[in-house]
């Protein structure tokens, strides 16, 4: 593999190597309640990979697969009871779920000290004031990928193409906090190509693939590349890989770059619930 391209599935090994030796030392284990509503089979892939993770480093999982007409309000029962469960530390309730439930009204009652995704609105708050929260598992993962390469990103121009809230607007303000002078792009910028052109740091969160070409990559940029696009020539990023390879000082690898560390920080976050639930 060539050195420009950044490991995430080496980095999440060693990550997860630490964690299993944090939690064999604990009397109890730590547990994350996996919610999934209705049958999406990219989801079913994501919540297996989660559990065999979870599994891999001593985390108990209980998962509950719930059917496709699931109410809102036996979805937010489910969601109470975890709360309030003392054998529960984390809660995550796998997304996208079915059109007639409102993602936000869900996500919100999920007690923010349980909530390991990051995406409760109390734990953003927290994190764009740099205070101490549960921080999205993708836009933490690049962090720590960013850091392999550079400590101190201060003054790099990051280009963020997406603003979703998973992605794109968290990765915004963690770069921020690193002190990057951070563009945030989208469906309707104009002229991206030059904009991303400027990026010493680029962020392709967008969910099409290959569409970030040479045309868009600034000579020695560092390229993360977060998106996952199933094609008929199998798994593609967001970026033309052969493209950018050329161009760039690094590179994240699809599959194999961020994938791998966005379930490392789910396990982190699960573990570090676990520890402020238990005072530890
Ligand atoms: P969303 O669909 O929620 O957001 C996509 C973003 O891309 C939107 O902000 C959209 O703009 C923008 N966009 C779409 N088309 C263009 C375009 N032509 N030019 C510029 N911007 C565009 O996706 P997510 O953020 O959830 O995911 C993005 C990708 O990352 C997907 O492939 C997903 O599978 C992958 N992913 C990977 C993870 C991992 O662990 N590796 C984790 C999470 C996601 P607008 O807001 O204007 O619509």
């Amino acid at each position: 593999m060539s050195n420009k391209v950044l490991n995430g599935k080496e980095l999440a090994v060693s990550i997860k190597n630490e964690l299993k030796q944090k939690i064999s030392c604990l009397d109890k284990k730590p547990n994350l309640a996996v919610i999934m509503v209705g049958n999406n089979p990219a989801s079913d892939v994501y919540v297996k990979n989660k559990e065999k993770s979870c599994l891999e480093v001593g985390i108990s999982t209980s998962t509950y697969k719930l059917p496709e007409q699931t109410s809102k309000e036996e979805l937010l029962n489910l969601i109470e009871k975890l709360n309030t469960s003392n054998d529960v530390n984390g809660i995550l309730v796998q997304l996208p779920l079915p059109a007639h439930l409102n993602t936000d009204e869900i996500l919100n009652t999920i007690s923010p000290l349980k909530d390991v995704d990051g995406f409760h609105p109390l734990n953003t708050g927290l994190m764009i004031k740099k205070q101490k929260a549960f921080t999205p598992c993708t836009p933490k993962g690049i962090i720590k990928l960013l850091h392999t390469i550079k400590k101190d990103l201060t003054g790099l121009n990051a280009v963020v193409v997406g603003r979703s809230q998973i992605v794109g607007l968290p990765i915004a303000h963690l770069l921020i906090n690193e002190n990057c002078t951070v563009t945030v792009t989208h469906s309707k910028t104009k002229n991206l190509a030059s904009i991303c052109k400027n990026a010493d740091i680029l962020i392709a969160a967008i969910g099409r693939a290959e569409f970030i070409t040479k045309e868009f990559i600034k000579e020695n940029a560092i390229i993360i590349d977060v998106g996952i696009n199933r094609t008929k020539d199998g798994l593609k990023g967001d970026v033309k890989f052969s493209d950018a390879l050329d161009i760039c000082s690094y590179i994240t690898p699809v599959p194999g770059g961020v994938g791998p560390m966005t379930i490392a920080m789910l396990l982190e976050n699960t573990y570090d619930a676990f520890l402020n639930q238990n005072n530890s």
